[in-house]
């Protein structure tokens, strides 16, 4: 028994030998009930019995098979629905091998397809975006801003003197120092800003609904929180960086807007460096 429940060949065999016998087995209960045949009435009950064999036959294998044209209906939509959920239950079967391994298989896609996105907008060492992922996101942000008239403002910074950090200490102690920034940038985001490392020792915050007084203020602060950072075997205060603040008007290109908070970076360092600067309006 439990060989037919786990094999659909046996099924279809079952069905179709039993099918096949459904005009003999009318016959002989015909007779056995002790009717005096005419060949006309044994022609129509054979002809009969056949029609309902082969509608049963034909019906059992349809519902036998279904799994199967529900499995490639689901595989053939999943490209645009991405849905796994409306898979049939499975029967201990091939059908029921094949559609359990496509939902393990398509699970898998949908996991790997997560931390690849999630790997391809997000920077390894510090966990912060990238500037891939902060190209996607400011157009989205700033459509948002202008269609409910916020402002919007970025700080754009650099760790000062970071070549010495490695040169005198090494790469790792440079990446220490990375990271201990990133830490303090995530201390002091809203959940509504983003914050991406744009380059080697270049970050940039995006903060929705700030304008520039309050851009100025998240600065300061992050100023001070950088100067803070602890990272052996660097003095406390060795780690700091410049900054430059600007606010987005409308319809500003993030090019053109990181050019300028670009410009307020450059006099930061040429300021004497661990300073906020403000961009020129445009
Ligand atoms: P400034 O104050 O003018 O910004 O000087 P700086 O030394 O910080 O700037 P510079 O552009 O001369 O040097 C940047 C250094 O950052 C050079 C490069 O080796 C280092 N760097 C870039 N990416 C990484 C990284 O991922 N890890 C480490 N440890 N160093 C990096
Ligand atoms: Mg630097
Ligand atoms: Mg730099």
């Amino acid at each position: 028994m439990n060989k037919i429940k786990s094999s659909i060949v046996a099924k279809i065999f079952l069905v179709c030998f039993v099918s096949v016998h459904v005009p003999l087995i009318a016959l002989v209960t015909f007779l056995s009930l002790g009717f005096q045949p005419s060949a006309l009435s044994i022609f129509g009950l054979v002809l009969s019995a056949t029609l309902v064999g082969t509608v049963l036959c034909l019906y059992a294998i349809w519902r036998l098979i279904s799994p199967l044209n529900r499995l490639a209906s689901v595989l053939k939509r999943y490209p645009d629905d991405k849905t796994i959920l409306t898979l049939p239950a499975t029967a201990p079967d091939e059908i029921g091998t094949v559609t359990d391994s496509a939902r393990s298989m398509l699970l898998k896609v949908e996991d790997l397809t997560r931390k690849l996105k999630h790997q391809a907008s997000t920077d390894f060492l510090t966990g912060l975006g990238n500037r891939r992922a902060l190209m996607e996101r400011m157009p989205v942000i700033q459509a948002h801003a202008s269609r409910s008239g916020e402002a919007v403002s970025i700080i754009l910074f650099d760790l000062d003197h970071f070549k010495r950090i490695n040169d005198e200490y090494g790469h790792e102690t440079g990446d220490n120092a990375l990271m201990a920034v990133a830490e303090a940038v995530k201390d002091h985001l809203r959940p509504y800003d983003y914050a991406a490392r744009i380059g080697g020792e270049e970050f940039c915050i995006v903060l929705p609904r700030a304008d520039m007084t309050s851009a100025l203020v998240v600065a300061e602060r992050l100023r001070n929180a950088v100067a803070e950072c602890v990272v052996e075997p660097l003095a406390k205060g060795r780690i700091t960086c410049s900054f430059g603040v600007a606010d987005a008007r409308q319809n500003e290109k993030l090019q053109e807007l990181l050019l300028r908070a670009d410009a307020a970076l450059y006099q930061a360092k040429h300021g004497g460096r661990n300073l906020v600067k403000s961009a020129q309006s445009k």
